[in-house]
């Protein structure tokens, strides 16, 4: 699925409808570069799960869970992990395969303990197309 966004409101809005659809045990792999929208889709996204917020990237704590939502919500930001072994120091198993939802920003980083059944979304600029443009790409939905 590929949607096109205009304003950050649009990338905030495809969040929000992502995450009342999401379900238990999933996990998302959010992908882009630096400044290209990935925490205005999660803010989105934790509005759709009910959750209240503030929600801003845990940059520097690499998790932080919300328990305010539809079901826990576990947003991780693995953009500064140096080392895959912190996952583990962090626990991230009980956060994959628990009952709530995870969503990783720069997921990609550590793609070899994503679950087979990851979702993946994927924010791309494309500047030809004018500075707020983003070209969304969801993978992993059924
Ligand atoms: P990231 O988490 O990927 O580093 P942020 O979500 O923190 O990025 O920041 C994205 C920035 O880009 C925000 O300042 C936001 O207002 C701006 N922006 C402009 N256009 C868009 C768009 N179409 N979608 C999302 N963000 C946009
Ligand atoms: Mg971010």
């Amino acid at each position: 699925m590929v949607t096109e966004t205009w304003t950050p409101e649009e990338t905030y809005a495809l969040g929000r409808r992502l995450g009342e659809a999401a379900k238990p045990s999933s996990v998302y792999c959010l992908n882009g570069d630096l400044g290209v929208g990935k925490t205005v889709f999660t803010q989105g996204f934790a509005d759709g799960l009910g959750v209240e917020g503030p929600v801003d990237s845990p940059t520097f704590t690499i998790i932080k869970q919300y328990d305010d939502g539809r079901m826990p919500f576990y947003h991780f930001d693995v953009y500064r992990i140096g080392d895959i072994s912190e996952m583990d120091e962090i626990g991230y198993e009980d956060c994959f395969y628990g009952d709530g939802v995870s969503l990783v920003e720069w997921g990609g980083l550590i793609e070899e303990i994503l679950p087979e059944d990851v979702i993946t979304v994927k924010i791309e600029k494309e500047l030809e197309k004018g500075f707020d443009y983003r070209r969304i790409t969801v993978e992993g939905l059924e």
